[in-house]
């Protein structure tokens, strides 16, 4: 009994001891940093290098793409006018959808409205865990937020779309998406599965390396991951990428009546733009990614002597 004990016991720091050893080439030559610490810095290190390029990155990317934002755009009466045919074609009002263009004069207005529908569609537990004094502070900021920006917003859990005075050409295509989230109700689960995939691509990316021999089909699954990280993270933006494209074209398509030949093209040039910025979000998140991988197996490479 203790002898197989001991056996095993020795086994096991046998393994320890092959596992924590760094071969650098020289099987005599054994590193002194265990392999699980190095493979944790490594992993640290490849997180540490995607936080730092994909938040800078991104900010300096849009901050230079923006100057390619076509400045001319249909004008504000027409955008209105657009969306509300475009609402009147569907059944978005029977759905109780609304929308609201927000300024620094209309604000407290639109925040009492926005409250409305936002506090009666939270959750008792959220209505007691902030209360109502503290949800309309936070609204507020929201709105201040909503009201520097270009871009309109569509909430699919609030049933609204609001959009800035600068960013009421957005208006249509926000409708775009109100009209395939009320017959699907799927456009939560594509932000939500977009920003989660990538997450997990990032984290099973930075673990470490994984044997695609395993008979593991999740070390498998792991390893197959971590060989396509770049290309997943990629594939991760095809589901926003669609809904993105299939709002615009909805909007565009039903504009059509409403706006003449060169407002249309003016509108198409609008979201084509903002949808290469989508695009061009993915590329950086899928480069960054590619960094990250790379400080990794630096790191994991590394030879400590
Ligand atoms: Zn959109």
């Amino acid at each position: 009994m203790n002898l197989s004990l001991n056996t095993v016991n020795l086994n096991t720091i046998h393994e320890r001891y092959r596992q924590n050893s760094y071969f650098t080439g020289n099987p005599k030559s054994v590193a002194t940093v265990p392999q699980t610490l190095q493979q944790d810095v490594a992993s640290l290190g490849g997180l540490l290098v995607y936080c730092l390029t994909y938040i800078p990155g991104s900010i300096i990317a849009s901050k230079i793409y923006n100057k390619f934002n076509p400045k001319e755009t249909i004008p504000d009466d027409k955008a209105l006018s657009a969306t509300d045919k475009m609402i009147q074609d569907t059944d978005l009002p029977g759905n109780g959808f609304k929308y609201f263009v927000i300024n620094k004069n209309n604000k407290e207005e639109v925040l009492d409205e926005i409250y409305k529908i936002e506090w009666e569609k939270a959750s008792n537990i959220k209505k007691k865990l902030i209360g109502p004094e503290r949800y309309k502070r936070r609204l507020r900021k929201k709105l201040n937020k909503a009201i520097k920006r270009h871009g309109a917003f569509y909430y699919p859990s609030k049933n609204y779309a609001l959009a800035p005075e600068k960013g009421q050409c957005y208006l249509p295509h926000e409708i775009g998406h109100a009209i395939v989230n009320k017959d699907t109700g799927l456009l939560p689960l594509v932000s939500a599965t977009s920003v989660l995939s990538k997450l997990l691509i990032l984290m099973v990316a930075l673990s470490p390396a994984k044997s695609g021999k395993s008979k593991f089909i999740v070390e498998k699954a792991e390893h197959f991951i971590q060989k396509h990280a770049v290309a997943l993270t990629l594939l991760s933006s095809v589901p926003q990428l669609t809904s993105e494209f299939t709002a615009s074209k909805i909007a565009l398509d039903h504009t059509k009546d409403t706006l003449d030949k060169d407002q249309q093209n003016l509108l198409k040039k609008k979201y084509i733009y903002a949808f290469s910025t989508y695009v061009n979000m993915s590329i950086i998140s899928a480069c960054t990614v590619k960094l990250a991988v790379m400080a990794k197996n630096k790191i994991t490479a590394m030879k400590f002597k």
